[in-house]
C-alpha cells in the first residue's frame, strides 16, 4: 500500500501585465500597433541542435526604427550587403 501525504500550499503566480521592448542604442520605448509586423532587432546566434538536445547562445539588439536606420547605414559602411525579400498574403 502506498499512503500519500498531502498538504495544501498557494504557489505565487507571476502574471505578465505588460510587455515592452526599449530600444538598445537610444533607451527609448519602441511602439507599435497590434498588427504590425516592424521589426528592427539584430539576432546573433551560434551553437547546435540534435534530436536528442543542444546549446545555443544568442545575442539580440532591439532598435526604434530611427535607431535601425542608423545601425543599417554603419552596417552598410563596413560592406554588409542586406537581403530585401517582400511577402504578402
Ligand atoms: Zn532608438
Amino acid at each position: 500500500m502506498r499512503k500519500i501525504t498531502k498538504h495544501e500550499e498557494q504557489q505565487k503566480v507571476e502574471v505578465i501585465d505588460k510587455e515592452e521592448d526599449f530600444c538598445d542604442l537610444c533607451g527609448d520605448e519602441i511602439t507599435r500597433s497590434y498588427y504590425s509586423r516592424d521589426s528592427f532587432r539584430i539576432k546573433l546566434s551560434t551553437g547546435s541542435a540534435y534530436p536528442e538536445g543542444g546549446h545555443v547562445d544568442t545575442e539580440h539588439a532591439y532598435f526604434c526604427e530611427s535607431c535601425a536606420e542608423k545601425v543599417k547605414s554603419a552596417l552598410i559602411g563596413i560592406g554588409v550587403v542586406f537581403e530585401r525579400t517582400e511577402d504578402d498574403w
